[in-house]
């Protein structure tokens, strides 16, 4: 829940389904659960669940591929809910998870989008007491979430009934039906009524993967959203050696005027330096705004808009926003402080290849991240040169 709705360039899209509901008010949804989608906070469909309800809905099976924070748990978890008849307390969907942690996560999305419509769901895990999961089993439930071994247990001992099972979901689909899971997850499937509707969710896909998926699967709609990757291509990289960490404050209040030409983004590595440098440029009659992840999502929601919207034009953020924000007009990153893993200079410079935009970063270089610079450089076989006067010209 941490990181936010990742957002996805439509572009990036492939699938043989074309209809693409843009309202969650247009999917025909219980009014119950439209309640509880709103409650939740969400507005509108990510571009999955654009794509993905739907079809469930109607009763088609589905590979949903797409990154984690795209919105695949939503995904199912409304389409669950719209099609379970809530006069029937039996299990009529079942959802498979590799890990415990992700099953228990899964079960409460389900539990709030569902609680206008009093939804009966359990999480059916190892770990816990086996009596009281039969308990709760046989005292009826519309939903269990859970992982595979438990999940077949309850099944084998008919505590979990499976007669009246519409809907088969497996979360991590990569990873349920690559390792150790496979039998089992083939074993459990033998226990499903053969009318039972399959869908797939995963970040990657591979190809064997996708092979064994025609063996529980009919005619599937694939939505496949492929990945964008960073590259350093077409940005021009430069580092002003600074020295002290004392000087990085004046050199970036000279080099300000050049920094509003654009819209940029300014990197520091702690919440801290984020609050401190955001007062210091305030103090100065700078206008910025700021971000972090200790902020409340709503906070961090309305930075956002100013600063896509415009009317904000320096954000100032930590690493840990680094991959989420994806600002089209962006075309100045300063590393006020340098990345402390190798990793992050890309989330924080790079761009999107196939889209490849042009783009400007300057490195702050204490004398003591020397080394680290040098480190990037080779890492990324790439070139950081010293910053010319001329730099507002290439922006
Ligand atoms: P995934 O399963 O692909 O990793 P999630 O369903 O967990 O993605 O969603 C990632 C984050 O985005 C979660 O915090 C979730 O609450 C939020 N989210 C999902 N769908 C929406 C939406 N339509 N509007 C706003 N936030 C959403």
């Amino acid at each position: 829940m941490a990181e936010g709705l990742q957002n996805i360039d439509e572009s990036l899209i492939e699938t043989n389904y074309d209809e693409v509901v843009d309202s969650f008010d247009n999917m025909n949804l219980k009014p119950e659960l439209l309640r509880g989608i709103y409650a939740y906070g969400f507005e509108r469909p990510s571009s999955i669940q654009q794509r993905a309800i739907l079809p469930v809905i109607e009763g088609r099976d589905v590979i949903a591929q797409a990154q984690s924070g795209t919105g695949k748990t939503a995904t199912f978890s409304i389409s669950v809910l719209q099609k379970i008849d809530f006069s029937l307390k039996q299990c009529q969907a079942l959802i498979l998870a590799p890990t415990r942690e992700l099953a228990q996560q899964i079960q409460k999305v389900v539990v709030a989008l569902g609680d206008y419509l009093e939804v009966e769901s359990h999480a059916c895990i190892g770990g816990t007491v086996v009596r009281d999961d039969m308990m709760k089993l046989k005292s009826g439930v519309h939903c269990v979430v859970g992982t595979p071994g438990r999940v077949q247990d309850m099944i084998q001992r008919r505590a979990l009934r499976t007669d009246c099972l519409k809907l088969f979901v497996l979360d991590e689909a990569d990873e349920m039906l690559s390792r150790g899971f496979k039998e089992q997850i083939y074993d459990i499937f033998q226990l499903l009524p053969g009318s039972t509707q399959t869908v797939l969710l995963s970040a990657t896909m591979p190809q064997d993967v996708l092979e064994v998926t025609t063996k529980f699967m009919r005619d599937p709609i694939r939505i496949l959203v492929k990945k964008d990757e960073l590259t350093l291509e077409g940005i021009k990289q430069f580092y002003i050696a600074v020295e002290k960490e004392e000087w990085k404050l004046d050199t970036l209040c000279d080099l300000y005027e050049t920094v509003t030409i654009t819209q940029a983004v300014i990197f520091c590595n702690t919440r801290r330096k984020v609050e401190w440098l955001t007062e210091q440029l305030q103090s100065r009659e700078f206008t910025v705004s700021a971000m972090h992840g200790e902020m409340e999502q709503a906070g961090r929601d309305v930075v956002m808009k100013e600063f896509r919207s415009g009317s904000s034009r320096v954000l100032i953020s930590t690493d840990l926003l680094a991959r989420g924000i994806d600002v089209q007009q962006v075309s100045l990153v300063i590393n006020y402080d340098l990345p402390a893993s190798k990793e992050n200079y890309i989330h924080r410079i790079g761009r999107g290849g196939r889209f490849g935009r042009k783009g400007v970063a300057i490195n702050f270089v204490a004398t003591d991240d020397v080394r680290m610079l040098r480190e990037i450089e080779q890492f990324y076989s790439t070139q950081i040169d010293e910053m010319p006067m001329n730099v507002a010209d290439l922006i």
